[in-house]
């Protein structure tokens, strides 16, 4: 079905009359507007990018290349990753330039002549464990391997008081670089080996989306795909928006040919990652919505499983429910983050939307998809949080009935307009609340995983066991761990499980 065409003198790789369809419609809307297709602009300067970033990839492997030859040793590099999905992802683009570059990856940062720290910030607890980490990692250098090179990026690296932190007290860590610059790691490298200060390249924000450089998958046969970059939410406790910057959508054709690539390299499950991916492709010259976008991925051969994270629930759409009941592919598991059960503090945190909008979609959710596995956030001790409204956020979990939820205490970000409130609460109340609410979050999840015992459900197999070399552990549709007897060849395929026995929060299953 695939072949080229040319549409307005963009040259595209067809997809089935969906494609063409999203082609015709940009390149009309922006002749009726008189103005350059800013698809084209944007292509030639990422082009323009990428040249430049394969330019330095290509120095920086002769210098590899030489430091072989001189020390019959291959450099290695280890990278940790912190964090949410979408820092896995730009993990796996470092590891691509550093591959093709020449580096080869370590398990064990100890022995890594590069490591790479990737960096979250979005509560306390995970500066303070990349401060850990950095200080164990520097003794390491000291005693074990001195000419151990240490690099921060991501999130973390946002953040001014941070990189002055770094500067003035971990003088020893290499370079610094943030979110929006990722793809330059390899003129990065080059910089920290021509100059003598350690580099620092932290950007303020970007309207660049640099497509097309390498990268390395964790898995064969799953992959995460950005589909869209950063926030404009501005959630109230919220710091994602100031450390990823403003939202910035792919065009569709750039995700559904990394799509199809990733298909034809034995991709079976793609998870679409956006922090809401609800309102992918309003910023885009010819809009395009997410449903759309869904019904594309939808389209190519090879692909079985779609999955996508997050949707805000302000942003999600009768025609997403739709899109979602209609197609086999998409998995029946749905990310909702409720954060609060109460009016007045999802309010004060700039959700926009209330309880009962909330219940209605859940409501919506189920009556289209009925086996739909629904799973959420929830923050505890938000500014302001009295008895009464964490009464309201336990009422929905009731009434929800929740697979699973993310349950986390509320942490201050500074800069975040929730950390400067007055009425924080106090430590020993959002403990206790907390306890109570992972409590009932557990209780309640237990029996509804238990709910598909006897079933044979399709499992697309991940890895051999962990505990039990002789088991095979994999996902059902709706995102529920299944272990059950098989060998490694089985890695990579979707196989019939009878689901013979609920443990909780997995089932013990035997193949069909
Ligand atoms: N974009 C997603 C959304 O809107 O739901 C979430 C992204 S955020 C990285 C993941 C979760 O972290 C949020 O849903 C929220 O529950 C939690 N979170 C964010 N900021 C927080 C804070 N300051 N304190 C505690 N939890 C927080
Ligand atoms: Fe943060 Fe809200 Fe944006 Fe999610 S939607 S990343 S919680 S600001």
């Amino acid at each position: 079905m695939q072949g080229t065409s040319e549409a307005f003198g963009l040259k595209v790789f067809c997809f089935p009359h969906f494609m063409t369809d999203i082609l015709i419609m940009q390149a009309a809307a922006c002749w009726r507007r008189n103005v350059p297709e800013r698809y084209s602009v944007n292509r030639e300067e990422s082009e323009k990018e990428l040249a430049l970033q394969q330019e330095y990839i290509r120095i920086m492997r002769e210098r590899v290349e030489e430091r072989i030859a001189k020390t019959r040793s291959v450099p290695t590099y280890h990278i940790e990753t912190f964090g949410c999905q979408m820092n896995a992802k730009d993990s796996e683009k470092l590891a691509g330039i550093l591959e093709e570059i020449g580096y080869v990856h370590t398990e064990t940062e100890e022995q890594a002549d590069l490591v790479l720290y990737n960096t979250c910030t979005v509560r306390e607890n995970a500066n303070q464990k990349v401060y850990g980490r950095l200080g164990q990692l520097n003794s390491i250098r000291k005693h074990e391997h001195t000419d151990m090179k240490i690099i921060l990026c991501g999130c973390m690296m946002q953040e001014p008081d941070e990189i002055e932190n770094v500067r003035t007290k971990y003088t020893f860590v290499n370079a610094v670089f943030g979110t929006h610059n990722i793809f330059r790691l390899a003129q990065l490298l080059y910089r920290m080996e021509t100059e003598k200060n350690p580099v620092i390249d932290v950007w303020e924000g970007t309207d660049k989306i640099v497509e097309d450089l390498p990268s390395v998958r964790k898995y064969a046969f799953k992959s995460g795909v950005n589909i869209m970059y950063g926030c404009n939410n501005f959630c109230s406790y919220c710091i994602v928006p100031y450390v990823r910057g403003r939202e910035r959508s792919r065009e569709p054709i750039d995700i559904l040919r990394e799509i199809e690539r990733l298909a034809k390299d034995g991709v079976k499950e793609v998870m679409l990652l956006g922090q809401n991916v609800n309102s992918y492709g309003k910023t885009l010259d010819v809009p395009v919505s997410f449903s759309t976008l869904l019904k594309g991925v939808a389209e190519i051969d090879g692909i079985e499983r779609i999955r996508f994270m997050t949707s805000h629930p302000k942003d999600l759409s009768d025609e997403l429910i739709e899109t979602m009941r209609d197609s086999s592919k998409i998995c029946n598991h749905f990310h909702l983050p409720l954060q609060s059960g109460s009016d007045r503090i999802l309010k004060v945190m700039n959700r926009h939307y209330t309880k009962a909008q909330y219940l209605n979609i859940v409501e919506k959710l189920r009556e289209a998809v009925p086996d739909i596995s629904i799973t959420t956030d929830i923050i505890v001790g938000f500014p302001g949080e009295t008895e009464e409204d964490f009464l309201e956020t336990l009422d929905v979990v009731r009434r929800v009935r929740f697979d699973s939820a993310f349950t986390f205490i509320y942490s201050p970000r500074t800069g975040t307009p929730a950390a400067a409130m007055e009425d924080q609460v106090p430590e020993d109340v959002v403990k206790e609340r907390f306890e109570r609410l992972l409590k009932l979050v557990q209780s309640i999840g237990q029996e509804m995983s238990g709910r598909d015992v006897g079933k044979v459900l399709p499992v697309l197999v991940e890895e051999v066991n962990r505990q039990d070399g002789s088991m095979v552990s994999g996902r059902l549709t709706n995102n529920t761990l299944v272990h059950f007897k098989g060998e490694e060849k089985l890695i990579g395929s979707i196989v019939n499980v009878r689901l013979a026995e609920s443990k909780g929060f997995y089932y013990i299953g035997e193949r069909v």
